[in-house]
């Protein structure tokens, strides 16, 4: 599988950089995790949107999913139903996916384009040859992080990119990033004024625990993200490996990694 970074920003953006959004590639088959602004800009330097087999959204705040306005301007096939593209929602989001085609000005706008599907929270999500199990994380909206594995004739089974999405301190993340070959997490906190002190209360990670959370998994791999970069990122490196003594990096916009 390949992992290819076209936004790290987190609500709020870095300058030049887009909000939440992955290329995952792997099996011939080819999707987009999450669509945050600013994320078609940067898909379309690399792939053109009749190349995605799928969307998936991991939940419904808008740093992930307000470019999918964005997205169907860029995938104008009137009339050409058999080319609609699957967009994967959260459960319960088929009514905000309406309030967010009003603010193109038309109730049907996504209809000729796309097909919502909603995923149902628990059962693996199959797309090609890519398997994306979800499963709940502790945020401010009900949020679904992936565990995502590939097959085909290139490909190991075995090896796995975990996605947090965005979550606070969980049990959820062992589950999701157990012994993941790569952990594609957010810390989206500089400091805990940003948010509530309680961890579990909390709908973002720190860096440290982000680190945490890959070495409770046992990961190979941590690759931070979602994460406010203007003072750097060396502090958040530093952070993580208090917690976490394996490989450690912070997400680069228009990178791709093989998992
Ligand atoms: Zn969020
Ligand atoms: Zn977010």
């Amino acid at each position: 599988m390949r992992l290819t970074v076209l936004g790290r920003s987190p609500a709020r953006p870095n300058p030049g950089e887009a909000c939440a959004g992955y290329v995952v590639e792997g099996g011939n088959s080819r999707i987009l995790v999450d669509v945050g602004p600013g994320v078609v800009a940067q898909l379309l330097r690399r792939n053109t949107p009749d190349e995605l087999d799928a969307v998936v959204i991991s939940h419904m705040h808008t740093d992930h999913c307000l470019d999918l306005i964005t997205l169907r301007y860029s995938y104008p096939w009137i009339d050409v139903a058999k080319h609609r593209l699957t967009v994967i929602v959260p459960p319960g989001s088929m009514g905000q996916l309406s309030d967010l085609a009003l603010g193109a000005g038309y109730a049907n706008f996504f209809d000729k384009s796309f097909v919502f599907v909603e995923h149902d929270g628990r059962r693996p999500i199959e797309i090609g040859n890519l398997r994306l199990e979800p499963e709940e994380t502790q945020h401010y909206v009900r949020t679904w992080g992936f565990r995502i594995t590939a097959n085909g004739t290139d490909e190991d089974p075995n090896r796995v990119l975990a996605y947090s999405a965005d979550s606070g301190p969980c049990d959820a993340l062992s589950r999701i990033a157990d012994t993941a070959d790569l952990f594609l997490c957010e810390a989206a906190l500089r400091s805990l004024k940003e948010d509530d002190p309680e961890p579990h209360s909390r709908g973002h990670l720190l860096p440290s625990e982000a680190g945490e959370a890959a070495r409770a998994a046992g990961v190979k791999r941590l690759l931070m993200t979602h994460i406010p970069v203007t003072d750097g990122t060396s502090w958040a490196l530093t952070e993580a490996r208090v917690a976490y003594d394996g490989d450690v990096e912070v997400a680069e916009p228009l990178r791709s990694y093989e998992v």
